[in-house]
């Protein structure tokens, strides 16, 4: 019910007519470095607030204890550490407090052979004499055969550098916060799963874009805007031919970059800046390389270049589908150049006050060589 109020929000509720939920509910809610749009998923937020809870009730039982109870709880104790100090909350063979494995997995013969399987950590140390540290004092309950050596070793071996360091209490820390505390937000981006999806995130909301262009150009990266492929998927019959040169089958990768219209505006920018650029295939790859392709410096005003063409070209291609007007390419170069010179204006990365200015002033090798005079 939630989800549902959740998604008609968000695509009823951006203008631009847009009706179609266009990209799959499961890639909004990935975090948006991994190209989502950060929305949280009602049920795995319950699950992450749930981890409070289990957070909050370490100090009533033993970690042995609330493992029972929260069995099926495995995610949380998963990304829980815990730190001994004086044992008695810790079971010495079930909780992982060694390391990863509970030490009842590592050594399963040691386990079988202790005399008192369910020992917490500190029934298992003894002080030496007054004042001495603590050390192992393990019985069990028949000898050990030689071909079993190599596994009592090992277990000797990790637990001697194991005896807790400090006195005090036993605490549980939290994996994934260097500060070891519980944090929901941590747990829901573990919940949901860190993957490695590489997306141009900073290339799109990063720069200083109307909000609506950023969601456009986002959703032009994952192939999901309204074109002629799109519709047709979506069960409309078009022609499917792009509007703009009329050749090409209209997808979003033709028609923002290898459309005739396209490549004459990208060259016609390209020209202004005075560089050379190698365009890839897909708009996904254009903005991943476009960002900072050419050092941080100066790269303000170069890094909305994507979007705003690619808006111009789109607003193009609306008026010719809906309205049935058409702008000659040097006027969308023109109208490119202006919605430019506005959002640099607007997010103060010009200090030029004409259009005329503003153009001369963006090719990178003339700022080089007049900062170097
Ligand atoms: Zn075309």
């Amino acid at each position: 019910m939630h989800t549902r109020i959740n998604r008609n929000f968000l695509w009823g509720g951006l203008g631009d007519g847009f009706k179609h939920h266009l990209v799959g509910w499961n890639t909004v809610c990935r975090p948006i470095a991994n190209g989502g749009l950060g929305i949280r998923r009602v049920a795995v937020t319950n699950r992450a607030l749930l981890g409070k809870w289990l957070w909050r009730s370490r100090g009533s039982h033993g970690c042995g204890l609330w493992k029972g109870i929260m069995s099926g709880r495995d995610h949380f104790f998963l990304h829980t550490e815990v730190v001994p100090g004086q044992g008695d909350r810790i079971l010495f063979w079930h909780d992982s407090w060694s390391g990863m494995t509970p030490l009842k997995s590592l050594f399963p013969v040691m386990f079988s052979c202790s005399s008192d399987k369910s020992a917490s950590l500190a029934s298992l140390l003894i002080r030496s004499g007054e004042g001495a540290n603590r050390v192992w004092n393990f019985s069990f309950i028949r000898d050990f055969n030689d071909w079993e050596m190599e596994e009592v070793l090992s277990f000797l071996n990790l637990i001697h550098s194991k005896i807790p360091s400090h006195e005090g209490p036993d605490v549980m820390k939290w994996k994934l916060r260097q500060h070891g505390r519980f944090e929901v937000k941590s747990f829901y981006q573990a919940l949901i799963g860190q993957s490695t999806t590489h997306f141009p995130w900073k290339a799109i909301w990063k720069v200083k874009a109307p909000r609506r262009v950023a969601f456009f150009v986002w959703s032009a990266a994952w192939g999901k805007i309204l074109t002629c492929d799109n519709l047709m998927r979506r069960g409309y019959s078009l022609a499917g031919w792009c509007c703009m040169c009329r050749k090409g089958w209209e997808t979003g990768d033709h028609l923002l970059i290898h459309c005739v219209v396209a490549t004459d505006l990208w060259s016609a920018v390209l020209r202004s800046f005075g560089v050379c650029w190698v365009f890839p295939n897909s708009i996904k790859d254009l903005v991943y390389g476009w960002f900072n392709s050419f050092g941080k410096h100066d790269s303000a005003i170069w890094n909305l270049v994507p979007l705003c063409l690619m808006w111009t070209v789109w607003r193009e291609r609306n008026q010719r589908t809906f309205e049935d007007l058409e702008q000659s390419t040097s006027k969308l170069v023109e109208l490119f150049f202006g919605l430019l010179f506005d959002w640099a204006r607007v997010g103060g990365l010009t200090p030029m006050n004409s259009l005329a200015d503003f153009s001369t002033s963006l090719c990178f090798s003339c700022i080089r060589s007049s900062g170097s005079l």
